[in-house]
């Protein structure tokens, strides 16, 4: 559901300072008052959408200093986000390691670098 932001009309609102944000359903009409405190409030069109859009896990992680990568290619990791280098690319004997680990039937859970 979107978040809609409100702003008091007239006062500033006490407990929410000036401005607050509400979950409502598109259906759902706007708020005449505060639901704290009681004011008269107003609802401010021009934000609601963009509140939807949260950061990707990858920038989550970035914030936290850790890179993500995903796989490009045999081998090849490229950065989606985070510090460091841009590109990871594994020697052709790391590929061959990785390729020979895979097709060990013997294995029940073997690592599947695409899901990590
Ligand atoms: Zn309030």
């Amino acid at each position: 559901m979107p978040i809609y932001e409100y702003e008091p009309i007239g006062f500033p609102c006490p407990i929410c300072e000036n401005r607050f944000e509400v979950i409502q359903s598109i259906d759902d009409p706007p708020l005449e008052h505060c639901p704290t405190c009681g004011l008269k409030c107003r609802k401010l069109v021009s934000r609601a959408a963009f509140k939807l859009t949260r950061p990707s896990g990858a920038d989550q992680a970035a914030k936290k200093g850790l890179s993500t990568f995903r796989k490009a290619g045999k081998g090849t990791w490229e950065k989606v986000a985070g510090p460091g280098v841009d590109i990871i690319q594994g020697t052709p004997e790391q590929i061959a390691q990785v390729e020979s680990e895979k097709a060990q039937p013997a294995r029940k859970k073997p690592i599947d670098l695409d899901k990590q």
